[in-house]
């Protein structure tokens, strides 16, 4: 057996008591690894650039499901809405409404992550608890009928300090209770907690983890 296919089967057999999907981040690597891992039977894939997204999915068989799992352009997002199956990082309420303006334009309703800043480095992109707020109670938001929200995304601090990780993890999860309590109750569509990677994927899981995001375990280390 291949290698990443061994690899594949250990992953989804540690998935399975949760009950977590298993995204295969394929950003940087070619379209012969994708296939390779499509063969043993994996369907969901992520990329985080656009352009590297939109030239593998059109090369790649129709079936796959696409998540974008890096940040998005607004100008970009018309290149993705007609095949997109989940954008993990919605980051802003400009960017939503973007995806909104061109879903109606598609006739497509897309589902969407919001991606929150829980690691202690200074990263750019994502809310807080306080920005989500606002964009869930503008009148704004409520007139959307192109995009889903489906939960939360997030990405813990690199680093070898588990209860550093675990602390923010549990960050993470308590800001999806909290939403999923104060703004989606009764509502089955919310659910999706995605969180972990090759190097906290054990972590997230046990911290409840609905969606885990693996690249270098399954397809070796990038490059640059
Ligand atoms: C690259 C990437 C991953 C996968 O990271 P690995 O450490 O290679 O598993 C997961 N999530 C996001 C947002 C990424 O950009």
């Amino acid at each position: 057996m291949l290698p990443e296919t061994t690899v594949l089967n250990q992953l989804q057999s540690a998935l399975r008591p949760y009950g977590a999907t298993l995204i295969a981040i394929s950003k940087t690597k070619p379209e012969t690894d994708i296939l390779e891992l499509y063969e043993a039977g994996q369907r969901d894939f992520g990329e985080n650039r656009v352009q590297e997204l939109t030239d593998k999915a059109a090369n790649l068989p129709e079936d796959i499901r696409w998540h974008l799992v890096g940040h998005l352009q607004r100008n970009k997002v018309k290149y993705i809405v007609p095949f997109i199956h989940l954008i993990h990082s919605v980051d802003s309420f400009r960017l939503l409404r973007a995806i909104e303006k061109e879903a109606a334009r598609e006739g497509r309703l897309i589902d969407c992550l919001l991606q929150f800043k829980i690691a202690q480095e200074d990263t750019k992109y994502g809310f807080d608890l306080n920005s989500a707020r606002q964009m869930l109670e503008s009148p704004d938001f409520a007139a959307f009928r192109h995009v889903r929200i489906r939960g939360v995304m997030g990405m813990a601090t690199f680093t070898e300090e588990e209860a550093v990780v675990r602390g923010e993890f549990q960050r993470l999860r308590h800001i999806f209770e909290t939403l999923k309590q104060d703004y989606f109750t009764g509502e089955d569509q919310f659910r999706e907690l995605s969180m972990g990677m090759s190097g906290d994927y054990e972590i997230a899981l046990e911290e409840g983890s609905t969606m885990v995001r693996i690249g270098t375990l399954l397809f070796g280390e990038r490059e640059g």
